[in-house]
C-alpha cells in the first residue's frame, strides 16, 4: 500500500480505510452500510399506483421511489434528518413527489 493509500473502489478517492478488504473512504462505507440497511427495511406500495417501491440512497438519507410514477416517498422523519441542500438536490430529482392524482 502507498503512502497515500488505495483508491477507494466506489469513488475513487485515496483512503486508507478499508472495508470488507477493499479500499474504500469512510463516506462510501456509510453509503454502502445505508444500502445494505435499505435492503433490509419493509418495501411499501406506492400510494398513487401501488407499485412497489424501490430504496435508494440518497446523500445518507433513505427514500422510497416509485419506479412507475418516479414518485419519492418519504418518512416524516426522513426529511427532518436531511439539511436544506440535500432536500433541494432530492426534490429537485423527484418532480412528481406528492402530486394529487391526476
Ligand atoms: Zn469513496
Ligand atoms: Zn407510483
Amino acid at each position: 500500500m502507498s503512502l497515500l493509500g488505495e483508491k477507494c473502489v466506489r469513488c475513487g478517492v485515496r483512503t486508507k480505510n478499508l472495508y470488507q478488504v477493499k479500499p474504500t473512504c469512510p463516506s462510501c462505507v456509510e453509503h454502502i452500510k445505508l444500502v445494505l440497511a435499505s435492503a433490509r427495511e419493509i418495501r411499501r406500495a406506492c400510494p398513487a399506483d401501488g407499485s412497489e417501491l424501490a430504496k435508494e440512497v440518497v446523500h445518507g438519507v433513505i427514500i422510497d421511489r416509485c419506479p412507475a410514477c418516479k414518485g419519492v416517498w418519504l418518512d416524516a422523519g426522513e426529511m427532518e434528518r436531511m439539511n436544506e441542500d440535500v432536500a433541494a438536490e432530492v426534490w429537485k430529482t423527484a418532480a412528481f413527489a406528492r402530486t394529487p392524482f391526476g
